[in-house]
């Protein structure tokens, strides 16, 4: 731009979940360079974030700002609570200068603009920052070349395989996107699980599916997560949240994550060692007072950048080659990480920004309190909700065909739904949530991302779980106040859309059932939704409402 600069240094940018030493805006970096890392007030409330999530975050910035500077660069770093950003040394984060946060920059912007001020405009010939992952945080930056005169050069994030700009290519091409395909691709690329041709699957198939989905004995042993002790910067960090984000949704403590790439790794390693070989078995299963199963539980410190995903598909291909786990589960989980992982960014890129709009049902209903509490005699959405909560984490099916089943069934806003999931999962950025929300749970993009709604009635979820055993509400009846709510509330929903899904060639069999029901069959079916729907407008409480009908 038109600076003639007096230093040829850059400064370097790193967002929140960019902690990466291998980030692309920190390649090639000079001594001279300057890294700014910033805690921002509205980057922490645009959507109300669970408090482990917050302090997940801060912590594990702050670690990754003291690994640098302890490397010898010049790092400067904003807490929440400070006007100014200072540079990085052991005593920064030790406590909290807890001053009237309204004085401190509430943006990005406004950060990066008292940052260059203080430093006079001049001292940098330019900011180079690696693209960020969500759209709203894009358009935001590429304002910055315009408002602070200096050149502004984004990077590709290249901790991803597939760039955003190749999957536009691919898509180009094609008229369905469907991620079976995008993930053969993926494989041929990495090599991973491929023959030694380079071209066929190991195995002789690209998907072993049909192998998994199991449910687990009721003795079943889970093994138990590795937990971390909070250190001072931790600790710092907790006492910040506590008193800013007093009234924000979930537990803050127990606190035992890990927050730097060292501790993410020992979960890797626990993970391949313990819970690999039965991913791919039980990997649709849910248990009450059980989270994760045989999960892995990387997604957060793969999101936020402390692991990397083709380290973590080389671990698990390593597994498969030693014999330490089977072909099933090491591909079940390999597709997760390069297909659907990097399949939901691309669409995420290739959309945005309509796709943060499109509501196909025009569903309208708001988010139930109760999402918001747990406090719902539904046994499956109270144990899902609950462990949110307590863990801000809960594995995809959980995710799918429990909260975002019955925020389906019952027609609630997209838009509320995404903004719920946005904000009380630790994993959630918004370009790996918002096509997991509005696409894939919601069918709210009318089919773009998945060929078919994923609902279910109460049998999918008495199968993959042991949930109903202790509900209010009985599994196996359809129509009555004692009914499972998710049994007449699904062909409820296939009624009501049946302008909109009967073409569908993947629910013809659905459609087939419905006309075979008689009408008085299909009047209770509605009359008892609505019913449902009412009641949970006016009072959320289903089980006082069984009661009196009992
Ligand atoms: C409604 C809904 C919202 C979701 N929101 C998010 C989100 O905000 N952030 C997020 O990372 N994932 C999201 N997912 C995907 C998935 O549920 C989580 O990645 C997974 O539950 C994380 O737990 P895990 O690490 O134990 O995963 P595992 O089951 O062990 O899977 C391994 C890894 O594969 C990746 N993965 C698996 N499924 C998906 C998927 N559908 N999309 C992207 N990556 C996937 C994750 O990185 C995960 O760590 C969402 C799914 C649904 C249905
Ligand atoms: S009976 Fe229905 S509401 Fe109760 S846990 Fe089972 S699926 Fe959920």
């Amino acid at each position: 731009m038109n600076k003639s600069p007096l230093c040829s240094s850059a400064l370097r940018i790193i967002l929140g979940d960019q902690l990466s030493e291998e980030l692309s805006a920190l390649k090639n970096i000079k001594p001279e360079d300057q890294i700014l890392m910033m805690e921002v007030w509205d980057e922490t409330n645009y959507v109300p974030h669970h408090a482990k999530k917050i302090a997940f975050i801060f912590s594990g910035m702050r670690h990754f700002a003291l690994k640098l500077a302890e490397k010898g660069h010049q790092v400067f770093y904003k807490t929440l609570l400070a006007d100014k950003a200072q540079k990085v040394d052991q005593s920064l984060f030790v406590s909290n200068n807890f001053n009237p946060h309204e004085l401190t920059p509430r943006s990005f912007t406004e950060a990066v603009e008292n940052f260059l001020n203080e430093k006079n405009n001049s001292f940098f010939e330019k900011i180079v920052i690696t693209e960020p992952g969500e759209y709203r945080v894009l358009k935001l930056i590429q304002t910055w070349e315009g408002l602070f005169k200096i050149p502004v050069e984004i990077l590709e994030d290249t901790r991803f395989i597939c760039s955003i700009k190749d999957f536009k290519t691919w898509a180009g091409a094609r008229k369905s996107l469907r991620m079976e395909f995008f993930y053969r691709e993926m494989r041929k690329k990495t090599g991973l699980l491929m023959d030694t041709d380079e071209k066929s699957p190991l195995g002789g198939a690209w998907n072993f599916d049909h192998d998994n989905r199991k449910t687990p004995k009721d003795n079943q042993h889970f093994p138990s997560e590795l937990k971390f002790t909070p250190d001072q910067v931790t600790i710092g960090v907790l006492e910040l949240v506590q008193t800013c984000f007093s009234s924000a949704f979930g537990q803050l403590k127990p606190f035992e994550l890990p927050v730097t790439r060292e501790q993410a790794l020992l979960v890797l390693k626990d993970f391949i060692d313990n819970r690999l070989p039965y991913f791919g078995d039980f990997q649709d299963a849910m248990v009450l007072g059980e989270n994760q199963l045989f999960h892995s539980t990387l997604s957060g410190y793969l999101n936020i950048g402390f692991l990397s995903p083709l380290e973590i598909c080389h671990a698990a291909a390593e597994a498969y080659q030693q014999s330490l786990a089977p072909l099933n589960a090491v591909e079940g989980f390999i597709r997760q990480i390069i297909g659907w992982r990097e399949y939901v960014r691309g669409i995420y890129w290739l959309k945005m920004p309509e796709y943060k709009t499109l509501n196909f049902f025009n569903a309208k209903q708001p988010l139930p309190d109760f999402y918001w509490t747990g406090n719902t005699s539904m046994r499956c959405l109270s144990h899902v909700i609950q462990m949110t909560k307590q863990d801000a984490q809960s594995h995809h099916i959980q995710r799918l065909m429990v909260t975002g089943n019955f925020a389906l069934l019952i027609g609630v806003s997209p838009q509320e739904v995404c903004d719920w999931y946005l904000a009380v999962y630790l994993d959630a950025y918004e370009w790996v949530e918002l096509p997991n929300t509005l696409g894939m749970a919601l069918f709210a993009d009318g089919g773009f991302l998945g060929s078919k709604p994923y609902v279910s009635s109460g049998a999918y979820i008495d199968k993959m779980s042991n949930f109903c055993k202790s509900c209010i509400y009985q599994v196996k009846k359809k129509i009555g106040p004692e009914a499972c709510p998710f049994n007449y509330l699904y062909w409820d929903f296939f009624i009501r859309h049946k302008p909109l899904l009967e073409k569908n060639p993947r629910l013809g069999i659905v459609y087939q059932q419905i006309s075979r029901m008689n009408l008085e069959q299909k009047q209770m079916i509605q009359n008892d939704s609505a019913n449902f729907r009412q009641n949970l407008l006016e009072t959320q409480d289903f089980y006082g409402e069984l009661k009196n009908k009992n």
